[in-house]
């Protein structure tokens, strides 16, 4: 076997076990992932996480996108930095939308004709969406192959070579990504746990350690920023060059002026200091209008916009009206909604999730202890992603066929007095938790964090003492496992 192909093996069968879970890895749309590949460049993953789901609930199909306004694209992209990405995603929906009657096509020399798509992106569509041949170098990847080939060595084709030779050009170059995002790392790789260890030229030769780049030097600046309000609480806003909306620096008609704070923020190689004042005001200035501060979220605004607009307080006032009122939240028994089993040692052999979870959580954000929560776990939809093991966590060791649904339902609720939008709470739900037809009152950690758009994200992590459900944990089965099982919920609730 030749050095190419020991590679593309042994990446892709470490990728097919240690995947993360990603959001546009469950269907592999090509719209999904082109959104995807976009907001990774230049911007961390979780990051990207927390606004995926937020644009394509939006924006659903690539037609929805193509036919939004350039005003809403930018406003569902704010946060993310980087708007010229939001706009060329947007005249890329628009071109595939004339030119390939609404889809996207599959391969690279067509992908290219589209605006805002590159060598990468496309080879990133038609390798992950399509699962052809085409190559992709991006930093991490260039990192990898100078490091198993030597710094001189010509990437794209290396590249080239490798897909061509992989067993699957999806899995090949996911594999790829995320070794270099989880594993041969800028500064200090992993290489105890690296699957190329034995093909790595730098590993062999001890020198993984890359020459640091050069970065631009840093720019320290100061800028000031005015929370202008009128009568009605009206925020005075600029349009930029960009078509974003931006505070103003300075306003000759606002009178009282009171300077509330500072943060900094760092632009490309500018670190800014922004100090923020607020001031009252009667008339918008030339090119500036008045914005409500309910409709704050909707128009597109940088992310130290939405720093000082939180110094000010503008935003929790316009989240609060959102949250004021009591409301039943309903949890969509959807990919998002995720229960986490693990094992506590042997996590490779009793990793299971079941992502069809629903229920319904009643609350008021101004006196959150009388929230009620019920939930439902459909047990028959755990997936290990391993058939031979999913079958037997059914069968013999859930039992879903006797037993297919767990629920959870309260009975009391701890929790502060009140809890504003985007600030974390932690929680205490009580109720009683039915396992194997068996239930138990047990007391559950929650960590909630109400989006100021209307829906609630609650996290949980806590154990389950199986013998308590009447569960004899076979061990002679599944390895060795804990009989305490650590499980953790993942629920986002939409305002119904
Ligand atoms: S052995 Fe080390 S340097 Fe080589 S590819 Fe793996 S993590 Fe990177």
């Amino acid at each position: 076997m030749t050095n190419v192909q020991r590679i593309t093996r042994k990446s892709e069968r470490w990728f097919r076990r240690n995947q993360r879970d990603l959001p546009w890895r469950r269907t592999y749309d090509p719209y999904h992932v082109w959104v995807s590949e976009v907001m990774l460049q230049q911007t961390r993953m979780e990051v990207v996480l927390r606004y995926y789901e937020r644009f394509l609930q939006r924006f659903p199909t690539l037609a929805d996108l193509a036919a939004a306004s350039s005003d809403d694209v930018t406003a569902a992209w704010s946060g993310l930095g980087y708007y010229r990405r939001a706009r060329m995603l947007h005249e890329g929906a628009i071109a595939v939308r004339e030119q390939f009657g609404g889809a996207l096509p599959g391969e690279v020399p067509a992908l290219m004709t589209i605006p805002g798509i590159g060598r990468y992106t496309a080879g990133a569509i038609a390798s992950i969406a399509y699962d052809r041949a085409a190559p992709i170098v991006d930093g991490n990847i260039a990192r990898i192959l100078a490091r198993l080939f030597g710094r001189r060595a010509n990437f794209w084709r290396r590249a080239d070579d490798l897909v061509q030779a992989a067993g699957s050009a999806r899995v090949f170059n996911q594999a790829l990504m995320e070794i270099g995002a989880l594993i041969c790392k800028p500064k200090q790789p992993m290489c105890d746990r690296c699957p190329l260890r034995d093909e790595c030229r730098a590993f062999a030769s001890g020198r993984t350690e890359l020459a640091p780049r050069k970065r631009a030097a840093t720019v320290a600046l100061r800028r000031r920023l005015y929370v202008v309000r009128d009568r009605r609480g009206r925020i005075l806003m600029r349009r930029d060059t960009r078509g974003m909306f931006v505070l103003v620096g300075r306003s000759p008609l606002a009178v009282g002026r009171k300077r509330i704070g500072t943060f900094r923020h760092t632009i490309m190689n500018q670190r800014v200091t922004f100090e923020v004042f607020t001031a009252s005001g009667q008339q918008p200035t030339a090119n500036c209008s008045w914005i409500a501060t309910k409709d704050l979220e909707k128009v597109p605004h940088p992310s130290f916009v939405r720093k000082a607009l939180h110094l000010a307080g503008a935003l929790l006032l316009a989240a609060s009206t959102l949250l004021a009122d009591s409301r039943t939240y309903q949890i969509a028994a959807d990919a998002k909604n995720t229960v986490e089993f693990h094992a506590e040692d042997t996590y490779d052999a009793f990793d299971g999730r079941t992502n069809k979870v629903s229920g319904a959580i009643s609350a008021d954000p101004l006196k959150p202890s009388a929230s009620t929560v019920e939930i439902t776990i459909d047990m028959a939809s755990l997936n290990t992603g391993n058939t031979l093991r999913n079958r037997e966590m059914r069968e013999l060791y859930l039992e879903t066929r006797q037993h297919p649904t767990s629920s959870f339902k309260s009975v009391s609720v701890a929790a502060p007095d009140s809890i504003g939008p985007n600030q974390p709470a932690e929680i205490k739900v009580t109720g009683d938790f039915t396992l194997h037809g068996v239930t138990k009152r047990m007391t559950i950690p929650v960590r909630v964090v109400l989006i100021p758009d209307g829906r609630i994200h609650a996290t949980s992590s806590f154990t389950v003492h199986m013998p308590d459900f009447g569960i004899n944990v076979p061990k002679n089965i599944l390895v060795t496992v804990d009989d305490n099982v650590p499980v953790r919920l993942d629920l986002w609730a939409v305002a119904r």
